[in-house]
């Protein structure tokens, strides 16, 4: 017997960090051959790429190397054009005023552009971020008035500008067209940052259930705006009962994660779904998942020992600062959940005290 997949397109996805593993890994059981690259591997060998096969990625920026053009150049490079566009704030905060999506106030930091004009513009603090390669909070710079700080030298034409937010706190919806047009979104996720960084995710949460529409609506004009065939991520700040989007990622995303434990489709097998044309049914997510990343912590198998808890380890070394790995917790038992998060404070370091008892707090 031959095998079937000999014939069906594959998947190669651009970059092979955790992201494109957790993608092979949904494309399993539907057979879908998903390759990920590493893109920064010296090598003069060329991907066998076939002219049916299909081209993701994992992420919205990659450096030049030989492999990384022979993806991007490829005919069937999904959503080709839309990463340089969101993966520069200039331009993806110039796409959501074109469309009238709220976003915070914001200005490109030009030649000629003062503090003075920022501060009178957006008020005492300005947030500086760099138009491209911050992530994590990485790449930010405040400027306050109170202090007198200057604009770098260095970081203009390169930053964007953007008031201050005061905002209650940070969701996010991952959402995902078809390449046929029809739009699919699961509940807003809530999330915790720490020092810029993601730490931990609850979805849904019937206290956002009203924000959802809103958000949806967003999200749609703008994958439909860019013909968007796939996964996409928009993060918001939750000001009352307003959203304003702070960053939209054309993949799937860390906040999406809660996903393959709590919907019989994870964002990664949507996302698989799009690009190969597959049906795409209402999405019914089953359970509330509460996703704690692992942020530069060493494996700890007690993990293991909670009922309910599922562990995605990337098998990165373990920096500060760093994701090496995720923890998804089914939070449909309250007693579960709460006994979980508290046997996991005993087991974490420091920096998890809070956003633990954060995710507690939610769930009492
Ligand atoms: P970003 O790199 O844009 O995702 O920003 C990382 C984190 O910085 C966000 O999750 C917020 O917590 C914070 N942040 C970003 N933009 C603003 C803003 N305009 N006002 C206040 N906080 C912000």
């Amino acid at each position: 017997m031959s095998s079937v997949n000999m014939s069906t397109p594959k998947i190669w996805v651009l970059g092979d960090g955790q992201l494109g593993a957790m993608m092979r890994h949904a494309g399993m059981p539907l057979a879908l051959d998903v390759r990920p690259v590493d893109i920064m591997s010296p090598t003069d060998e060329k991907l066998p790429l076939a002219a049916d096969d299909i081209i993701t990625a994992e992420r919205e920026q990659w450096p030049e190397s030989s492999l990384s053009r022979q993806l991007s150049e490829h005919p069937n490079f999904i959503n080709g054009p839309v990463f340089g566009r969101l993966a520069d704030r200039f331009t993806q905060k110039s796409l959501l005023d074109e469309l009238a999506v709220a976003t915070a106030p914001w200005a490109l930091v030009d030649t000629d552009i003062t503090e003075a004009t920022l501060h009178s513009r957006f008020g005492e603090r300005v947030l500086l971020k760099r138009r491209t390669g911050g992530y994590d909070g990485k790449g930010q710079h405040w400027l306050k008035q109170t202090e007198n700080t200057a604009i770098p030298a260095d970081w203009r034409h390169e930053a964007i500008a953007e008031q201050a937010i005061n905002f209650d706190e940070e969701v996010s919806l991952v959402g995902c067209r078809s390449a046929d047009g029809q739009c699919h979104f699961y509940p807003l996720a809530l999330n915790l940052h720490q020092d810029g960084i993601l730490i931990a995710s609850i979805s849904p949460l019937n206290r956002l259930e009203h924000l959802q529409s809103q958000a949806q609506e967003m999200l749609a004009k703008i994958m439909t705006a860019l013909e968007y065939v796939g996964v996409m991520a928009m993060e918001c700040f939750r000001v009352g009962d307003h959203l304003l989007v702070n960053e939209l990622a054309p993949r799937v995303h860390n906040s999406g994660h809660w996903t393959q434990a709590g919907c019989h489709i994870s964002q990664f097998e949507l996302h698989l779904r799009a690009l190969a044309h597959l049906p795409i049914p209402e999405l019914k997510p089953a359970l509330p998942i509460a996703m704690v990343n692992l942020i530069g912590v060493e494996r700890d198998d007690h993990w293991l020992s909670l009922p309910g808890a599922e562990l995605y380890w990337y098998n990165k070394e373990v920096r500060p600062g760093r994701k090496v790995g995720h923890l998804n917790l089914d939070a449909s038992d309250k007693q579960q959940i709460l006994s979980a998060l508290s046997s996991l404070q005993g087991w974490m370091p420091a920096q998890y005290q809070a956003p633990l008892s954060w995710m507690a707090d939610e769930l009492k």
